[in-house]
């Protein structure tokens, strides 16, 4: 009988490292980056040449020092390291949602609206980027996560039903098992 193996021979099993951009600066994007995808001499070392991608956020409401694509959710006007975002969604560098913002410490339901996370889709189908990964980690302030407003239709903050519309096939639940 002729079946697909599940992994290509000779391999037997795989596994995914993801970079995690909480409380990360533009700086530090930069460098991590520098290190992990590329085999140069970095501030860290010899570059490692792996092709490891990262998490993002389009907002930060609270902590202005983040790595964010946008400076807020009211105008959508990029930030001036929002390029080095752009350009690492359309590489695959970046390739997980971290939610749709930091809302740590402070509270996204005057400021984020389902419109704006549709224009937000919009906006990735224009760069022809889909999102297959998503981190429903933060605070409980992120009421834009999914087990709060995010998956409930009832609120002005629900998305899943266009993250999974715009490609979203996988999402991690924000901690890990303690055993
Ligand atoms: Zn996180």
């Amino acid at each position: 009988m002729v079946e697909l193996r599940k992994f290509p021979y000779p391999y037997t099993f795989g596994f995914s490292i993801s970079s995690h951009v909480d409380e990360m600066t533009p700086a530090e994007f930069v460098d991590v980056h520098n290190f992990i995808n590329t085999e140069r001499m970095t501030n860290k070392g010899v570059g490692v040449g792996l092709d490891i991608a990262d998490s993002f956020w389009f907002f930060s409401g609270a902590n202005d020092n983040t790595i964010t694509l946008f400076k807020n959710s009211q105008t959508l006007e990029k930030r001036l390291h929002g390029i080095l975002i752009e350009k690492a969604l359309q590489t695959g560098h970046i390739d997980t949602f971290h939610s749709i913002g930091d809302y740590n410490y402070s509270y996204p339901g005057k400021v984020l609206s389902r419109e704006t996370i549709e224009s937000l889709f919009t906006y990735l189908n224009s760069l022809g980027v889909k999102i297959h990964v998503q981190i429903n980690h933060g605070d409980a302030y992120n009421i834009q996560n999914f087990g709060y407003s995010g998956d409930n239709p009832a609120t002005n903050l629900y998305w899943s039903d266009l993250a999974v519309e715009n490609g979203l096939k996988f999402n991690w639940g924000g901690s890990l098992p303690i055993n």
